[in-house]
């Protein structure tokens, strides 16, 4: 049998899908018409109801996957990675597509091992090579110095996960149609070995920098962790949050999900403040594509000024202050 469609892989937490979803779908959207196939979005949960499925196909789906079950509640990756390559095996996809989130990251690798597929990790663009009907997929390589196109042309499926917030969501089309499968659980695909004993959030879930308005980022200019108070000052006067640089990171000056690049999270908030943050090549691929970037550091050729809409040259220590000072007026 052919494999045919392009898949996206749906999440779902405490019976709420994910914005990533929608996201992926716009990348899938664009693959599926070039190929001319359906596009469809796989939802593994429970209690996700018609309603949230009918919200991905306004969002680009031309048909909705929902397997809801108790015990696929939460994210074990043997048991959706059961599910998932017995599906594979049912419906044959011809593209599979995850978000580099937690889950993404986790359960592709389980996938492609037991497919035997190939897997381009952490993408930002993909397309379809025209001859072919191939899919490109485009990722940073060798320390985000080049842009890598990659294919693995002579396996189906051909699975990718895309950067989050690296493109938007579509705009709804409240007249969109489309189906919602409702497919039966398979209990003997749950693995018995693990078992969730609980639950404990982490920080990262408390920060929500992807989701922010406005990010206020330090970097190695604040020279010190307690001076990222000014960083939370200024974001705080905008309801905002506060990113970094790997070199405040790796001092030990802020945790790692605060961390906005390559090898951190990628934002596109409405504002992004880069304070004494120099623009190197790797934390541009995690800011760049923000909607205002306002960029304040000593150096007048930092490479931050070449991306930012609005740049002040100085000391951070004296503009920050006098910026705080004046939102606390307003
Ligand atoms: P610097 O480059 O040292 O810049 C500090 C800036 O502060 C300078 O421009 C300076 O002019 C300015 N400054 C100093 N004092 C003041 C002052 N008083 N007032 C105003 N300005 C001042 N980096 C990331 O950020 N995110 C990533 O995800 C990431 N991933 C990476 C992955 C790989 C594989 C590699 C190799 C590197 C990665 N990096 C990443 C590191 C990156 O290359 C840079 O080293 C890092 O971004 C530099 O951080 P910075 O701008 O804070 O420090």
């Amino acid at each position: 049998m052919d494999y045919n469609g392009v898949w996206t892989l749906g999440e779902a937490r405490d019976g709420e899908i994910k914005e990533v979803s929608f996201e992926l779908l716009s990348r899938g959207r664009k693959l599926a018409d070039k190929l001319d196939e359906e596009l469809v979005s796989l939802v593994i949960g429970d209690g996700i109801t018609d309603q949230q499925a009918e919200e991905l196909i306004k969002s680009g789906a031309d048909k909705v996957l929902l397997m809801n079950a108790p015990a696929l509640k939460d994210f074990i990756v043997e048991n959706y990675s059961n599910v998932i390559e017995d599906l594979i095996e049912e419906y044959k996809p011809e593209i599979i597509l995850a978000a580099a989130t937690t889950m993404g990251r986790t359960v592709m690798p389980y996938i492609a091992i037991k497919t035997d597929a190939g897997l381009t990790a952490d993408c930002t663009e993909l397309d379809i090579e025209e001859d072919t009907g191939n899919l490109l997929q485009t990722r940073p390589a060798i320390g985000g110095n080049i842009l890598a196109t990659i294919k693995t042309p002579n396996h189906r499926p051909q699975m990718a996960t895309v950067r989050p917030h690296s493109t938007k969501a579509a705009e709804k089309d409240e007249s969109r149609t489309g189906e919602i499968v409702h497919l039966k659980f398979d209990s003997s695909l749950l693995d018995g070995r693990v078992k969730k004993l609980g639950f404990r959030k982490n920080e990262e879930d408390a920060v929500n920098i992807q989701d922010a308005d406005v990010v206020a980022a330090g970097g190695k200019g604040l020279k010190k962790g307690e001076n990222f108070a000014l960083i939370r000052e200024l974001a705080g006067y905008f309801e905002g949050a506060v990113g970094a640089s790997r070199d405040a990171v790796d001092r030990d000056w802020i945790s790692y999900p605060y961390q906005v690049g390559l090898s951190g999270k990628t934002v596109t908030p409405k504002l992004y403040f880069a304070v004494g943050i120099s623009g190197a090549i790797q934390h541009l691929a995690g800011m760049k594509t923000s909607e205002n970037i306002i960029a304040i550091n000593e150096d007048p050729d930092a490479d931050i000024f070449k991306v930012s809409d609005f740049g002040i040259v100085g000391d951070l220590f004296e503009i920050v202050p006098e910026l705080n000072k004046q939102l606390a007026e307003e």
